[in-house]
């Protein structure tokens, strides 16, 4: 299939430019690779230079398969170069690894840079590279919360921090069958995969409305919205951050003020898994139903990273 088809099919479904540049990695973007003295720029599509969601390396003419993942870890990319061939695509929700911390283990160092080296050998090996951030979060029926709240089977009866773009809220406010604290706990465990997750907050017998935002959720004044709207479960990529500098330890003991005052369980499943889940299921399911174009997984090696 042509790269060209999918980029323009998936441009259009995302509506990349209707919502302008990325406000997170134009600044981002910038800020990291200027520090480590790389021509990003020059590097990246000209128009990825300007929006920062789209086609960021641009390969061979023809796609064979499309590489599905969420960071840019250098196990992915790896496994990406390594299994793939010439003009295959990578479609990941973040250019920029980031490293949130471990709950369980060692805080994280925040945005890190794609290493040279993989730029050079995906560039080599004529592969493409397409990430799409904001316009993902807030997609109607192709949302990061959305793949979650489709996992609960929780249906969506309200939401918080609506887009100026088409109207979709960011945070998801959802009803589900009653559980409690344990039972949810181990249902998102199954679901992501994950070893264990963050908790803060209170556990509770009666859990039958939620809200849910995948990523960086780790926001006191959504929180308090939420509690507002009756939410007794706050389930998000990060309910703390974990990140190793001065603003990584004021934003976790914002949270850690609140949580012991909030009436609801604030459950985290780390920032990764909370933005793969989409990728596995709702993303998968799209290419090969849109563009009948065969897509290969790749899972980070570590979701708490
Ligand atoms: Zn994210």
């Amino acid at each position: 299939m042509k790269l060209q088809q999918i980029v323009q099919k998936l441009n259009a479904e995302l509506q990349i430019a209707a919502f302008g540049p990325d406000p997170a990695f134009s600044r981002l973007i910038p800020a990291v690779y200027d520090q480590v003295n790389f021509e990003w720029k020059s590097a990246f599509e000209e128009e990825f230079s300007k929006l920062f969601n789209g086609l960021m390396i641009k390969g061979a003419p023809e796609t064979k398969r499309v590489f599905l993942a969420v960071f840019p870890t250098d196990y992915v990319l790896e496994q990406f170069i390594a299994q793939s061939s010439e003009g295959d695509l990578l479609f990941m929700h973040h250019p920029l690894l980031m490293e949130c911390g471990d709950p369980q283990g060692r805080w994280g160092e925040g945005f890190v840079p794609i290493k040279e080296m993989y730029i050079k050998l995906m560039k080599e090996k004529q592969l493409s590279c397409y990430t799409c951030h904001i316009p993902l979060d807030y997609h109607p029926n192709l949302g990061i919360s959305m793949a979650i709240a489709n996992q609960l089977n929780a249906k969506v009866v309200d939401g918080i921090l609506p887009g100026s773009v088409n109207n979709q809220d960011l945070v998801l406010i959802c009803t589900i069958e009653n559980l409690n604290s344990n039972e949810l706990i181990e249902r998102l465990k199954k679901i992501f995969d994950l070893p264990y997750i963050d908790f803060e907050g209170q556990a509770l017998e009666e859990i039958s409305k939620i809200a849910i935002v995948a990523g960086c959720g780790d926001k006191v004044h959504w929180m308090q919205e939420a509690e507002k709207k009756g939410v007794q479960a706050y389930i998000s990529g990060e309910i703390h951050c974990h990140i190793n500098n001065e603003y990584g330890r004021e934003r976790y003991d914002q949270i850690k003020e609140y949580a012991s005052e909030s009436s609801m369980s604030l459950i985290g499943v780390s920032h990764s898994a909370s933005e793969y889940l989409v990728k596995k299921t709702l993303i998968k399911d799209w290419f090969e139903e849109n563009l009948g174009v065969e897509t290969v997984l790749i899972p980070q090696e570590k979701w708490w990273l």
